[in-house]
């Protein structure tokens, strides 16, 4: 099985303290065992066999063409204003109801279809899918998927496996091949990221949709709703299971607000629409 070789390094972390590298997005030093390029090595095998795997399986993935095209430009837009630009950044469009959206080291994204309704979702508008694009693409810049893997054994990522099924239960099918699905990859796309990692993420993706003219106010009010619908029976397919709403979270994006609707006035983007 061709994601081995990713067990090794993940064990032999625990064995080199000393693999400090620079954040891109803050400039601190960070503890990581990978580097950049293995960050798009691993995230693009993983992609390309979770998407080769989901078609298999009968998951329509990347049908409705013009929303995909949609999220493509976003996924452009968002990654070009970005503290790693050059990387390789690309977006799949998973078909099914589950609420959730995730990203895979390197750049490579997965939105559910879900995740958007224009009445009911959690996500209702192009402002807000940009926030939750900005979010994950900031995970990628900040490496929180590697970091994490450098910390913990990958096993412990494996925490969530196959259990990704609950949401799609319009077609039992399509939940069931879900579930295989992430039994197999579920370590690399659903990292259970600390709470600093997520209050980083929400702040860093706050900056980089405001500066690509996408209105910063639009994440502040994804987690208020978040926070109004939280039941606390969630499946674990949900996005809450991923990100748990909060007011601290709320209160975190709102105090980041003033200096990211800033970039947002001045952002080259928003003037030439
Ligand atoms: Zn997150």
């Amino acid at each position: 099985m061709k994601t081995r070789w990713i067990l090794f390094p993940a064990g032999l972390a625990l064995l080199f303290s000393g693999c400090a590298t620079m954040d891109a997005v803050t400039g601190q030093k960070t503890q990581n065992f990978y580097s950049l390029r293995q960050d798009v090595e691993i995230g693009s095998q993983v992609y390309g066999q979770t998407v080769a795997e989901m078609r298999k399986q009968g998951i329509p993935v990347n049908t409705d063409r013009r929303r995909l095209a949609q999220l493509q430009e976003m996924v452009r837009r968002i990654g070009a204003v970005s503290n790693l630009p050059d990387l390789p950044y690309e977006v799949a469009l998973i078909q099914t109801n589950v609420v959730n959206a995730m990203a895979a080291p390197g750049g490579k994204i997965m939105v559910y279809e879900g995740l958007w309704d224009p009445k009911e979702g959690l996500v209702r508008d192009e402002d807000e899918i940009a926030a939750v694009l900005a979010h994950e693409i900031a995970h990628v810049n900040a490496r929180h998927s590697t970091e994490a893997m450098t910390r913990q054994m990958l096993p412990n990522l494996l925490f969530l496996g196959g259990s990704i099924i609950a949401q799609a239960n319009d077609r039992d099918d399509i939940a069931a091949a879900l579930g295989g699905v992430f039994v197999l990859y579920n370590g690399i796309w659903v990292t259970r990221y600390s709470r600093t990692d997520e209050f980083e993420a929400d702040r860093i993706g706050m900056m980089y949709m405001a500066r690509a003219g996408y209105d910063p106010r639009a994440a502040v009010r994804i987690w208020e709703r978040a926070e109004q619908r939280r039941t606390g029976n969630d499946p674990a397919s949900s996005i809450f299971s991923t990100h748990p709403p909060g007011m601290q979270r709320v209160q975190n994006l709102r105090a980041h607000l003033p200096s990211a609707l800033a970039a947002y006035e001045t952002s080259a983007y928003r003037r030439t629409q």
